[in-house]
């Protein structure tokens, strides 16, 4: 393929449509967009720097809200010796099957083994059993930004990969109240990154006892919904209980004298949301960002008509100038080696969500012209007032994908009564079904069994169940949204 070719069709076509093959639609939009590549190493990916623009966007929302929450960052080792992970027993059975063993260093056999962390509450309880003497010293907030090993035998980039990027916070707390606020206002903090930043609608509530965390006593989620009708859990948050208090005895004297273990929680989102966002706004032309995540929001392409480097090209700087003064990601993509088709197919593929056209028959007429990702709208638009403009048009676009992403979901959340219905639904037209459930992990399993589908989570604002449970017709105790998952 010539790269001076003129046709965007010659990029579409190299993407998979999505109605054909959703995952391979999914794995063509990212190394075609240059978010991440396959590695030498088995299981791990790179994270291109497109990809990895996206993530320090998404790193940046979630840190500003865990500082305004209270949180502080810091950093505990990589390695966890193994009898620190042996301490609290359901934590270690839910990672074992998963866990990478370091055995040597250099050319010495160690004399204990280490796991690289799969998720760190081992050592941080450690580290908070030496630091937590009184209640004076609670309630400890603190994040890490860390990689994590989960030994995986299938790759799918973002979604699936031994190694992953993530957050992990990890609090202590005076009062099983306090952990519990804790637990759910960090729910609430990725509700509002999901929704607002992402523009992924999700159902927040309470995950079931087979679904929760190795050693917790109760886990939230957020759960989203793919473009393929698929669920993705795109954010968890732990109360621990006293459970990890009591294993590495994180113990403080209570206001009364009397000693105490500590309340704690645990909560984490990783590059899986790049994944989420992708098969969330994506379309068979690439990529879809949201504003807020773009890491161009506006990329400007001057068309290189007569001298053009004397007239179109400064106005088009004059332009860049401006909207980065007024704080928008934007990019002048002035290279001369491509055409401007080139780089309109190129730009939408990567899912900038505004592209900014002008010639010189525009600057005669004082005009540019927009060109919206989400809608494919072209607007003819004034240079008197342009920065406003497009600041007000980001608004919009960051709007319409989230109404968007919330419609479909909408139209792919199905309630139901009855077992045949149920299975019905979930061979025809995938999406969340919403039905009354016993509360019973076995009745959970012969549904999962027999369709593939998973109780995502008990969601908050579920209405009570109007009925016996789908499968056993037993009472029900919850309403629950089902779905096969990511
Ligand atoms: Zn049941």
């Amino acid at each position: 393929m010539s790269k001076t070719s003129d046709k965007p069709d010659t990029f579409v076509t190299e993407i998979t449509p999505r109605s054909q093959d959703f995952a391979r639609w999914y794995t063509d939009v990212i190394r075609r967009a240059e978010l991440a590549d396959y590695s030498p190493v088995k299981g791990c990916m790179v994270i291109r720097p497109y990809g990895y623009a996206i993530w320090e966007l998404l790193q940046q929302e979630l840190d500003r809200r865990f500082k305004a929450t209270g949180h502080v960052n810091a950093y505990f080792p990589l390695f966890i010796p193994e009898s620190l992970l042996m301490k609290e027993a359901d934590h270690v059975e839910g990672f074992a099957p998963q866990v990478a063993w370091v055995t040597r260093g250099g050319d010495e056999d160690l004399e204990e083994r280490l796991v690289v962390r799969p998720t760190s509450e081992a050592i941080i309880g450690t580290m908070y059993a030496k630091w937590v003497q009184s209640w004076r010293d609670l309630p400890i907030l603190i994040n890490q930004w860390a990689n994590v090993v989960r030994w995986e035998k299938v790759t799918r980039l973002f979604l699936r990969t031994t190694e992953f990027l993530w957050q992990e916070g990890h609090t202590a707390h005076e009062t099983a109240e306090e952990a519990e606020a804790e637990t759910r206002r960090m729910l609430g903090v990725y509700k509002e990154v999901a929704e607002d930043v992402m523009a992924m609608p999700v159902v927040d509530g309470l995950k079931t006892d087979s679904e929760k965390f190795a050693g917790a006593l109760r886990t939230y989620s957020i759960e989203a919904l793919m473009g393929d009708g698929r669920a993705l859990q795109a954010g968890t948050s732990h109360n621990l209980g006293q459970n990890f208090a009591k294993a590495f005895d994180i113990s403080f004297q209570a206001r009364d004298k009397s000693v105490q273990h500590v309340w704690g929680t645990s909560w984490g989102v990783s590059t899986r949301l790049i994944g989420a966002l992708i098969m969330t706004h994506g379309d068979d032309s690439g990529l879809v960002l949201p504003p807020r995540l773009a890491p161009y929001q506006v990329v400007i392409v001057p068309i290189p008509r007569g001298n053009w480097q004397e007239t179109v090209l400064p106005r088009a700087q004059a332009i860049q100038d401006e909207l980065a003064g007024r704080g928008v990601r934007v990019r002048l993509d002035d290279r001369d080696t491509y055409t401007p088709g080139w780089k309109f197919a190129e730009w939408e593929m990567r899912g900038a969500p505004l592209r900014l056209e002008i010639g010189p028959k525009d600057i005669e007429k004082a005009q540019v012209v927009l060109a919206r990702r989400d809608t494919r709208e072209k607007l003819p638009t004034p240079i008197e007032g342009l920065a406003a403009r497009i600041i007000g048009l980001l608004d919009e676009i960051q709007g319409n994908l989230f109404e968007r992403a919330r419609q479909f979901r909408d139209e792919h959340t199905t309630r139901t009564a009855t077992f045949e219905d149920f299975k019905a639904i979930l061979d025809g037209r995938p999406g969340f079904v919403v039905a009354a459930w016993c509360g019973d992990g076995d009745c959970e399993s012969a549904i999962k069994a027999e369709t593939q589908a998973t109780i995502r989570n008990l969601p908050f604002d579920a209405p009570a169940p109007d009925g016996p449970c789908v499968k056993c017709g037993r009472p029900a105790v919850a309403t629950a949204y089902f779905a096969k998952a990511y």
